[in-house]
C-alpha cells in the first residue's frame, strides 16, 4: 500500500478531513505524512493526529509563513514539536525575491530556518526542506549548522544534478511530486535515474501540483500513485516493488 511522504490537509474542513481519513485503506493508502506549515495549523493537525494513527505530522514554519509574531510563533512550535515525526516544512523560498530589495526578507527566512534546524537537534528529530531558488545558500546553512543530512528530505525535490549528487553524497533523501510526470519535468526525471532508490519517497505536496492526468485539478494523496508509476518506469521496476521500497523508506526515515 502507498504512502504520500508529503501533503497537506489543512485546506478541508475539519470533518471532511474526518471523512478522507476514516476512508484511507480503501484509497489504497497505509499512511499519510502531513505537514502543518503555519502556527494556525497545528491544532487542527493535532486532533486528527490523535484520532488517526495513520496520519503522521510534521510541524514547522514554512518560509512563505512566516508573520510578524515568529518568535512567538517559534516558541508556540516546541509545543507541538515533540507530537510529531519531524520538524518540516521549513527552509528557504526566495522564488521572484532574489534581490536587492528584499534582502531583509531573505535573511529573516534565513534566521527561522536556522532556528528549526536547531530545534530539531534539540527534539533529534529529522527535518523536511522547502527549497525554491534558494539550493546554494540553504546547502551553506545546512553545512554551518553542521545538521546531518542523513536526517534531511528535500520535499518536492526539483534540483538540478549536481544537487542531487551532493545530496546523494551526504547520505540525504529526496522527495520526487508529480513535478516527475510532467511534460516538462525540469531536472526531475535526470535526477531520478542517477539517485539511490533506498533514499527516495514519492509524494503528493496535494492540494497542490496533481501529477498528469489530472494536472491544474486539485491533488489529492491518493494520486501518488501516479508518481510512484512513473518512478518505477524510470528505475524500470515493476509499480508494486516501487511501492513498496518508497513506503519503506518512508517509514525508515520517520521512524514509524
Ligand atoms: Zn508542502
Amino acid at each position: 500500500m502507498l504512502i504520500d511522504a508529503h501533503c497537506h490537509l489543512d485546506h478541508l474542513s475539519e470533518d471532511d478531513a474526518n471523512a478522507f481519513l476514516e476512508h484511507l485503506s480503501e484509497k489504497n493508502l497505509q499512511a499519510l505524512v502531513a505537514c502543518g506549515a503555519k502556527a494556525a495549523d497545528w491544532d487542527f493537525y493535532k486532533n486528527l493526529s490523535h484520532t488517526f494513527s495513520s496520519l503522521k505530522v510534521c510541524y514547522g514554519i514554512h518560509p512563505l509563513e512566516i508573520t510578524e509574531d515568529w518568535e512567538k510563533d517559534l516558541d508556540f512550535l516546541e509545543k507541538f514539536i515533540p507530537q510529531g515525526i519531524a520538524v518540516g516544512e521549513i527552509g528557504l523560498d526566495f522564488h521572484g525575491i532574489f534581490q536587492q530589495a528584499y534582502i531583509p526578507q531573505m535573511k529573516l527566512q534565513m534566521k527561522v530556518f536556522e532556528r528549526q534546524l536547531r530545534l530539531a537537534k534539540k527534539f533529534d528529530l529529522p527535518v523536511v526542506i522547502h527549497c525554491r531558488d534558494a539550493f546554494p545558500i540553504l546547502k551553506e546553512i545546512l553545512i554551518y549548522s553542521q545538521f546531518p543530512l542523513q536526517r534531511v528530505m528535500f520535499h518536492c525535490f526539483v534540483e538540478d544534478l549536481e544537487a542531487a549528487q551532493w545530496i546523494e553524497a551526504q547520505g540525504g533523501y529526496v522527495s520526487y511530486s508529480g513535478v516527475l510526470t510532467f511534460k516538462k519535468p525540469g531536472h526531475t526525471v535526470e535526477t531520478a535515474k542517477q539517485f539511490p532508490l533506498d533514499r527516495i519517497f514519492v509524494e503528493t505536496d496535494s492540494p497542490y501540483l496533481a501529477p498528469v492526468p489530472f494536472r491544474g485539478k486539485q491533488n489529492s494523496p491518493e494520486l501518488v500513485r501516479y508518481v510512484a508509476q512513473k518512478l518505477a518506469e524510470i528505475k524500470n521496476i515493476p509499480l508494486e516493488e516501487c511501492i513498496q521500497i518508497t513506503a519503506n523508506n518512508t517509514r525508515r526515515f520517520f521512524k514509524f
